[in-house]
């Protein structure tokens, strides 16, 4: 049997496509693309926004239209959060809400089961499976360690969608770590979807922090990077801890999400601007060369055009390397739903273009600044489509492109930068292990 799968949304959503991916397989089905006739579609969905549900619904239909006696199953946010609306849909054969991964399995392979199996993840708090995952083409793994979130931010769907805070218990987050560096891994992602609260829900509870500092100790894996983490969850001892543990790599992504004090109120998060500013602050002081980005909404309902000019003034002084712009987008069943004073659809575009070329030279200017400098880069499983150039990340998040033989794939090289667009740095390989292996083979 055949499957196909089609992912909406976020990273953690990809991770769970990963996974989904990975046991089907093992049940013995083939993956297809999409765009082919399949048995089985499986729709990981997204429900961020409004739109991501009509997405969502608009791939059931292409899956139906491909293979009308396909199996058709819809799984992921969406799914978990509004599965009388996904029932009603008839190119829908079944719902399967989050964290079932066996229910799953069982649709994909024709088993009779409920045409919805869903559970209220507020209340049953179900276990993590960990595993750690590979897109596609690339040689760093993401590993899971938490899920869910108790936060409540006005405008977001995830703490009814992926429930409550859950966390990955120490021992097992070493162990795979431990398995992953046999695998020949030199870079794992530490992921979740709410990665500060990680450990509160665990008995005795623990503090990331603590597990960081656990990894730093007794991981043996080349490199290990923090995904997104709230500000306010950014800790100094964690901050001490990337800029001494030489396996950490220097780069922060901390969603600001808006840069006016009121707003980040009405979002209901939980520091303000300054906090974020002392945080930038405190990173760069102890790791110059650090990479820090943000995820920034705009067009937030009661944003004016007052609120806008501070935050853009705001982000303007501060010295990021990247930011990635979100116009808002109403999603029914959260606070910000029922909030008045929407901002037109035609200023949101016009906000998200100013702030999205300051990101652009913010970019740039970060780039820049490494040209003539060293980097320590691992190289990817592919090459860049039109240079055919080695691709790989440095350490602190550049994307960097150089001249040389497959043989250096997955190994981490010294690379000289030399010139730069505004996307990635290009450079020439000073030495590596790999490199004087290859050239003692020539
Ligand atoms: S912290 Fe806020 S934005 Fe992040 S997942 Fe939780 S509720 Fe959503």
């Amino acid at each position: 049997m055949r499957f196909a799968i089609a992912t909406l949304g976020c990273k953690v959503n990809q991770y769970d496509s990963a996974m989904i991916q990975a046991r089907l397989e093992a049940a013995g089905l083939r993956r297809c693309d999409f765009d082919q006739p399949a048995d089985v579609y499986v729709i990981n969905t997204c429900t961020v926004t409004n739109r991501a549900d009509t997405e969502s619904l608009k791939l059931a239909r292409r899956a139906r239209r491909l293979n009308p006696s396909a199996r058709v199953i819809m799984t992921g946010c969406l799914a978990q959060a509004t599965p009388e609306k996904l029932a009603a849909a008839p190119e829908v054969d079944q719902i399967v809400g989050l964290a079932r991964m066996e229910d799953l399995v069982r649709a994909a392979t024709w088993t009779d089961t409920p045409r919805v199996m869903v559970a209220d993840l507020r209340k049953t708090k179900a276990a993590l499976d960990i595993r750690a995952v590979v897109p596609e083409g690339q040689t760093r793994a993401f590993l899971k360690l938490q899920e869910g979130c108790d936060q409540f931010c006005s405008f977001c769907i995830v703490p009814f969608s992926r429930g409550a805070s859950r966390s990955v218990p120490p021992r097992q987050v070493l162990e795979a770590l431990d398995t992953l560096h046999e695998r020949g891994f030199k870079e794992v992602i530490l992921s979740g979807v709410h990665l500060g609260g990680y450990g509160k829900d665990l008995s005795p509870p623990i503090t990331l922090a603590r597990l960081l500092e656990m990894i730093a100790e007794r991981c043996r894996i080349a490199r290990v990077r923090l995904s997104s983490i709230d500000p306010e969850e950014l800790s100094d001892e964690i901050i001490d801890l990337v800029a001494d543990a030489e396996n950490f790599c220097p780069h922060f992504h901390l969603p600001l999400q808006s840069g006016d004090d009121e707003i980040l109120q009405r979002m209901r998060r939980r520091y303000r601007r300054e906090d974020f500013r002392r945080r930038v602050d405190r990173i760069l002081d102890r790791i110059p060369n650090a990479a820090i980005g943000t995820d920034l909404i705009v067009g937030f309902p009661g944003e004016t055009a007052r609120h806008f000019a501070r935050y853009f003034t705001f982000i303007e002084r501060l010295p990021l390397a990247y930011f990635h712009v979100f116009p808002y987008s109403v999603r029914a069943g959260t606070t910000a739903a029922k909030f008045g004073n929407r901002v037109s659809a035609d200023e949101i575009t016009r906000r998200a273009a100013r702030l999205r070329e300051l990101g652009e030279s913010r970019r740039r200017e970060f780039l820049r600044r490494f040209i003539g400098t060293r980097l320590r880069v691992l190289i990817e499983e592919t090459r860049e489509p039109q240079t055919q150039q080695l691709r790989g990340y440095s350490r602190n998040y550049i994307k960097v492109l150089v001249a040389g033989p497959d043989l250096l794939k997955n190994n981490e090289i010294d690379v000289e930068a030399t010139a730069t667009d505004s996307m990635a740095l290009a450079g020439r390989i000073v030495q590596s292990s790999a490199a004087t292996a290859c050239a003692s083979r020539s």
